[in-house]
């Protein structure tokens, strides 16, 4: 597997930021599987290794902010292992003046990896979490995504109500090849159950 040193790519007026590779989950249909080292988004996501906090910084900081609509911590991998890095990089840029619209793509599984309630971390810095819901229930969910951790689809679905209380947008997805029945209950769990937004997104091709 090649690897290389690409921490921030730019994608439909988005300017997308990859600082992690590791993740918590295997899932059946991460585009990191078959040899693929990115998505339509760019390629060579693979990292040589981590980029520190600062190079993440300087990285963001190299682009003019001013073109991009949001600033989306995503990763090829699961952004939350480096929260810690990520608000050190939000608050810098908020010291240095710059505004932009700021979002993080998650499994959703922070708080599990951590050990810790993660929400608080997101006050005043994120405006908006995409949590991939995935499926409606907790055995599908394992099947799906092979969690580490036990007990992975509560804590998720526990994450996507707690961070309601410190980020104006909270959306959850799931993509539009699972089933209807499937597509409407999951709507249940993410509009009734957890009151967050619920998206539906188109399958990217492996
Ligand atoms: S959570 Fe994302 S990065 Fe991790 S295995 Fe699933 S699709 Fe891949």
């Amino acid at each position: 597997m090649k690897k290389g040193f690409t921490i921030t790519y730019e994608y439909g007026g988005n300017l997308y930021v990859n600082p992690t590779n590791r993740c918590n989950f295997n899932c059946e249909f991460c585009l990191r599987h078959n040899g693929h080292d990115g998505s339509i988004y760019t390629h060579n996501l693979w990292l040589e290794r981590e980029p520190t906090k600062e190079e993440i910084l300087a990285s963001i900081e190299s682009w003019d902010l001013n073109q991009y609509r949001q600033l989306v911590f995503v990763g090829f991998g699961e952004p939350s292992y480096r929260i810690d890095d990520i608000c050190w990089v939000i608050d810098q840029l908020k010291a240095h003046g710059k505004k932009i619209f700021t979002r993080m793509d998650t499994n959703g599984t922070g708080s599990l990896i951590h050990g810790r309630d993660i929400c608080p971390d997101f006050a005043g810095r994120f405006d908006m979490v995409s949590i991939s819901l995935n499926t409606d229930t907790a055995e599908k969910y394992d099947a799906l995504c092979h969690p580490v951790q036990a007990g992975a689809y509560q804590a998720m679905k526990d994450f996507a109500k707690e961070i309601q209380k410190y980020v104006p947008k909270v959306m959850m997805t799931v993509v539009d090849t699972i089933p209807k029945e499937e597509i409407e209950n999951c709507r249940r769990i993410c509009e009734d159950e957890i009151g967050a937004i619920y998206r539906v997104r188109e399958y990217i091709e492996d």
